[in-house]
């Protein structure tokens, strides 16, 4: 079965095929084990022919944007990893909305709408996914996110139909949008935005990411925030307060800058990730009372 999907895969246009391929490549965090197959399509038409190759032999692909929210786990993914950053990346104005295809960098979009003139996604600078990837997590920072911009998501479900859903159908809270519950292959998204001035919105870019510099490691790695902000209060400041800041694991480290982050030294594991992360969550339950509950995707096998 495997030896006869990796032949068909070969086939379909417009893919490319990466087999046994690292995942640390493709994960800001540069961790994780190797997947069978990493499949890159290159078009909506050829993702659309993937999905299909794979619904037909029983296989259900994992899909990631530019791995900027995800651990995969040191063991690798078995079977099919379809990745869409870099790829389907077009970006096109139409009138106050943007179309965006769901691999396109969340950080171009927001350069792009600046030069047109496009103000909304000043918040989002500096976060470093795909558009596919912030849409379905409802990426945000500075208490504004991307759902309350998104006018209409088009995806393809698992046999490569077509759907499309309207704001309303994506029911966006903090950190979620209905997508997580479903099989759907965000393709592209189109965006609401209001008209701006293109030099305002430049320096507020650039506000924004300095702001970021100056309270996040950005410059090690690691998959951003790793706890959700729990109600009425800030993971980082639970963390602090336990004393986190520092705690390490192997190469992991609680980062000193920012205390929602894990950095990797270069050498961690995902098991040295993991297991920092519950002993935190451990010691802020015992000492807080709550249980943080993380942000980061967890993929694949030990
Ligand atoms: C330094 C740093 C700073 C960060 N700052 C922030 C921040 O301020 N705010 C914030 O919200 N996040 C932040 N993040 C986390 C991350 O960048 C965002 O969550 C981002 O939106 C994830 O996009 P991605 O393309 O990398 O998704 P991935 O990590 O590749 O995937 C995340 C999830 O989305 C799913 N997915 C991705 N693309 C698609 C698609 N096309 N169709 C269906 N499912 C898909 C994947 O299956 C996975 O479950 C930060 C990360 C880093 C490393």
């Amino acid at each position: 079965m495997a030896i006869l999907l990796a032949t068909d895969l070969d086939t379909v246009p417009g893919v490319e095929i990466l087999r046994d391929e690292p995942m640390s490549k493709h994960t800001s965090f540069g961790i994780g084990g190797p997947a069978d197959i990493l499949a890159l399509p290159h078009s909506p038409q050829a993702l659309q022919e993937l999905l299909r190759v794979c619904h037909a032999h029983g296989i259900r692909p994992i899909i990631i944007g530019n791995g900027t929210n995800v651990l995969v786990r040191d063991g690798g993914i078995r079977g099919v990893v379809i990745k869409l950053a870099e790829n389907l990346s077009e970006i096109r104005r139409c009138g106050l909305n943007i179309e965006a295809q769901s691999g396109a960098s969340l950080a171009r979009l927001c350069v792009m709408a600046a030069d047109w003139g496009l103000a909304g996604l000043g918040f989002a600078a500096g976060i470093p996914g795909s558009v596919g990837g912030a849409v379905w997590m409802n990426a945000g920072a500075w208490n504004q996110d991307i759902g309350s911009l998104v006018r209409q998501v088009e995806a393809f479900d698992l046999e490569g139909q077509p759907v499309v859903l309207d704001h309303g159908a994506l029911k966006f809270s903090y950190r979620y949008s209905s997508l997580q519950d479903s099989d759907l292959v965000i393709v592209a998204v189109t965006f609401s935005l209001q008209e701006g001035n293109p030099r305002r919105l430049h320096a507020e870019l650039c506000e924004t990411i300095e702001k970021r510099c100056w309270k996040q490691p950005v410059a090690q790695a690691s998959a951003g925030c790793i706890f959700k902000r729990p109600p009425c209060d800030f993971a980082g400041r639970l963390v602090e307060i336990v004393g986190g800041k520092g705690m390490r694991v192997g190469g992991a480290m609680i980062s000193e800058k920012h205390a929602n982050f894990i950095i990797s030294d270069g050498t961690a594991t995902a098991r040295d990730v993991l297991e920092l992360l519950e002993q935190v969550r451990t010691r802020v339950h015992e000492q807080e009372g709550i249980w943080l509950d993380p942000e980061v995707r967890v993929l694949g096998e030990d």
